[in-house]
């Protein structure tokens, strides 16, 4: 569990300015949720987070401690993406357990650790198999896995739900929720579908043009939106 604070962060590709100075405290344990329309800056913000991405100005701080410039994997932090990027050769086991043996882990430690996420994430039947013979589901089951065995302090999802079927998306957002509820991790979740963001957050930030619009719960949200902006997204229809 980690506090993570985002201090005037800005980052501009050449001339161009996709994000414009956001401030924000999220707590220890919080499940907090980004939504915003596509190209507003969603993922660049949280690859900046991850740091896979180069902040332009401001700090980033993970319990209190400057991580603005860390390199990724000094940050305590875990990202799955949309596009789930598993190794095809792999087998799931070792495709969840690929981080760990680059790292060099006990093979023991590893195989333990594959085993409980895999428990988790209703893998275990599955553990032999290669990616192309598992469902969108299981690949993004699997995608999550290879997160969770880094025992991380922050969890980043970018869209993870955005490439399955509208059932399969329903169950997986519960699956989350119970995942955050059970890990009680710190969890920041983009999406730009209003229905994830009013389900699964503690706290919603709705982000337009690289900056934010408004931040609240779900409920603060939808009966007070700030700006037509937010009424239009994810308010009350009045
Ligand atoms: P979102 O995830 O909300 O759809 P992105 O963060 O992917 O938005 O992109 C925000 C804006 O930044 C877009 O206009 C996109 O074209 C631009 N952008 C993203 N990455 C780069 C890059 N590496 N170079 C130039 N422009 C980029
Ligand atoms: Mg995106």
């Amino acid at each position: 569990m980690a506090d993570l604070n985002l201090n005037q962060i800005h980052k501009s590709f050449g001339a161009l300015e996709i994000i414009k100075g956001i401030d924000l405290d999220i707590q220890s344990g919080e499940f907090v949720v980004f939504v915003g329309p596509s190209g507003c800056g969603k993922s660049t913000l949280l690859r900046m987070i991850a740091g896979l991405e180069d902040v332009s100005s401001g700090t980033l701080t993970i319990d209190g401690k400057d991580v603005t410039h860390a390199e990724p994997s000094e940050r305590g932090i875990a990202m799955v993406f949309q596009s789930y990027a598993l190794y095809p050769h792999m087998t799931v086991a070792e495709n969840i357990g690929f981080g760990l043996s680059l790292a060099k882990r006990p093979k023991a430690e590893i195989a333990a650790k594959v085993q409980a996420a895999a428990d988790t994430l209703q893998l275990t039947h599955l553990l032999e198999r290669k990616p192309k013979a598992l469902s969108g589901g299981q690949r993004q089951r699997v995608a999550i896995g290879r997160a969770i065995v880094r025992d991380p302090k922050v969890f980043l999802f970018d869209e993870p739900l955005s490439n399955l079927d509208a059932s399969l998306r329903a169950q997986m957002r519960l699956e989350l929720s119970e995942l955050h509820a059970r890990l009680k991790t710190t969890m920041v979740y983009v999406t730009h579908d209003q229905v994830e963001a009013m389900t699964m957050a503690d706290r919603i930030v709705v982000l337009n043009g690289g900056r934010v619009e408004q931040v609240g719960t779900p409920m603060e949200l939808y009966n007070h939106p700030a700006t037509p902006f937010v009424a239009g997204f994810i308010g009350s229809p009045k």
